[in-house]
């Protein structure tokens, strides 16, 4: 099986930064919050089951799932959320399993915010660290987002702090830096990762 190298970092960390970096080398990315959007896409048995049992206020006007909606309602209802829970984990799980075995790259990357909270290290063998201080996080957040500094600390206060990632990471890259310091990094990583899928195949 094809080395799968797992990318994860807090809100604003760089992960998207760095995957691109990685997919400008020819590597396929996989990233599991586009894999959550695909399986319930206009058409899929997923929407419909959604659609039925929350009736069709939680669809938008031109049939795509309304999030905000769905938020809302799972927000304040635990069984409807659990009920949603159980419908999607194992579509996604499903989906990524299908995406992650048509990688075609000598090895592929699977990013994801919740490696390290809902070790999802089943999906890959190595786990990439994006690190930055959490003021950096939080500067660089607000500045994409235009979201208050609040909402933001309260997601960052949601998810594994600085030390449990880097606890969990085989390789880490520091983003304190310009984007011309990251890709330096990356270049690096790619060699190495190279090597390994080498040794692996
Ligand atoms: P999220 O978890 O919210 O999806 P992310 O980890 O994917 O975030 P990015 O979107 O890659 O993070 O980066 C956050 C913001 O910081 C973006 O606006 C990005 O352009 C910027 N950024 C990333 N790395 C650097 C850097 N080294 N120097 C300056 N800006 C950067």
């Amino acid at each position: 099986t094809k080395l799968i190298i797992g990318l994860t970092g807090g809100i604003g960390s760089g992960k998207t930064a760095v995957s691109t970096l990685f997919s400008q080398k020819g590597i396929d990315v996989i990233d599991a919050d586009i894999v959550a959007r695909e399986v319930v896409e206009i058409g899929t048995p997923a929407l419909s089951r959604i659609a039925e049992h929350f009736g069709p206020a939680i669809l938008s006007a031109d049939g795509s799932l309304d999030r905000a909606a769905l938020r809302k309602t799972i927000f304040s209802d635990p069984a409807a959320k659990q009920w949603l829970e159980a419908l999607l984990h194992p579509l996604i799980a499903e989906e990524t399993r299908r995406q992650l075995a048509h990688v075609s790259s000598p090895y592929g990357l699977y990013v994801s915010p919740l490696l390290v909270e809902m070790g999802q290290q089943n999906y890959c063998q190595r786990l990439l660290i994006v690190d930055v201080s959490e003021d950096t996080q939080l500067q660089r957040t607000m500045n994409r987002d235009n979201n208050d500094r609040a909402q933001v600390e309260r997601i960052m206060a949601s998810q594994a702090n600085r030390r449990q990632r880097r606890e969990a990471a085989d390789d880490i890259i520091d983003n304190s830096g310009d984007l011309a310091s990251l890709a330096v990094q990356v270049d690096r990583l790619h060699a190495h990762y190279l090597t390994l899928a080498k040794e692996l195949s």
